[in-house]
């Protein structure tokens, strides 16, 4: 199945930047896990970003969200620095509640849901938006449920994650990550941890989102997936980018060895 070709800015319209990452380092003591990475997606993107195993593509999306902090570096959300001051080898936050405000706006969605076991999907979802945003439950009780139609949930309202399946429960949690409208949405590989006949749904509502023209990062090994919803492709090795360009160019071959290697491996699955 193919989507529509995605929104391709005319020549003349402006393009925003979404998130930008200049001269990008990651070290874990003496491994150096992102090598001077330079990456910038622009708002409505949505760039896949493919590698082995091991290469850094869960680092990379950590570092842009800032759940890990970078050793060196710059970023920018939506063309603001964010501000950082180097100590003893590693980058760390200068301005708390600037990273507060910016983490509003950049969601992720991990493999294994991270989504709270003793509440319900609802309450999952109202948490933040009550509790850290202190908005009133009554609005967010519409927000949340209207969300939940969104990605399929409606029905399962009131379970709690355990009475779900892993694709229901990779729903409610892209569920709790837009009831914070955030601009952009990383995913580290959200369909890995489930079994093959679930993968589908939740790629569905990924399709989706992508064709209302969010700004999604995905770290996938969906190929397929990749191939036909991505705007971009970003293939990591061993911390760098080793290739990167349009699904066409890429999965036409011919354009990198290493990559077309890589991949040859899923066509073989
Ligand atoms: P990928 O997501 O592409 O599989 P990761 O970003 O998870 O790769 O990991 C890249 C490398 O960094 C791996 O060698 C991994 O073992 C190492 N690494 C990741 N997180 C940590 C950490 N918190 N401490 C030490 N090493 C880490
Ligand atoms: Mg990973």
């Amino acid at each position: 199945m193919t989507c529509a070709p995605r929104r391709v800015a005319a020549a003349n319209t402006a393009v925003t930047p979404a998130i930008e990452a200049e001269g990008l380092h990651k070290r874990f003591g003496n491994l150096e896990v992102l090598k001077n990475v330079n990456f910038r997606a622009n708002d409505g993107e949505v760039v896949s970003i493919l590698g082995a195993s091991g290469s850094g593509k869960s680092t990379f999306l950590r570092c842009l969200n800032l759940l890990e902090m970078p050793s060196a570096g710059q970023l920018r959300i939506f063309g603001e620095e964010v501000q950082l001051r180097p100590v003893g080898g590693n980058l760390r936050i200068a301005d708390r509640k600037q990273v507060d405000r910016l983490r509003t706006q950049v969601a992720m969605v991990f493999q294994n849901f991270c989504l709270w076991s003793h509440m319900t999907v609802l309450d999952n979802l109202m948490e933040a938006p009550v509790h850290v945003q202190r908005r009133s439950r009554a609005e967010v009780r519409d927000e949340a449920e209207a969300v939940l139609k969104r990605v399929g949930l409606i029905e399962r309202t009131r379970a709690y994650p355990s009475q779900l399946s892993g694709g229901q429960q990779q729903r409610a949690a892209i569920a709790r990550a837009l009831i914070m409208k955030p601009r952009v949405l990383l995913f580290d590989e959200p369909t890995s941890a489930l079994d093959p006949e679930l993968v589908g749904e939740v790629l569905k509502v990924m399709r989706d989102l992508a064709e209302e023209g969010r700004t999604m990062l995905i770290v996938t090994h969906e190929m397929a997936f990749a191939r036909d919803v991505s705007s971009r492709i970003l293939f990591l090795e061993n911390g760098q980018i080793g290739a990167e360009g349009s699904p066409r160019q890429l999965f036409g071959g011919g354009v990198n060895e290493r990559f077309d290697q890589f991949i040859s491996r899923f066509n073989q699955g």
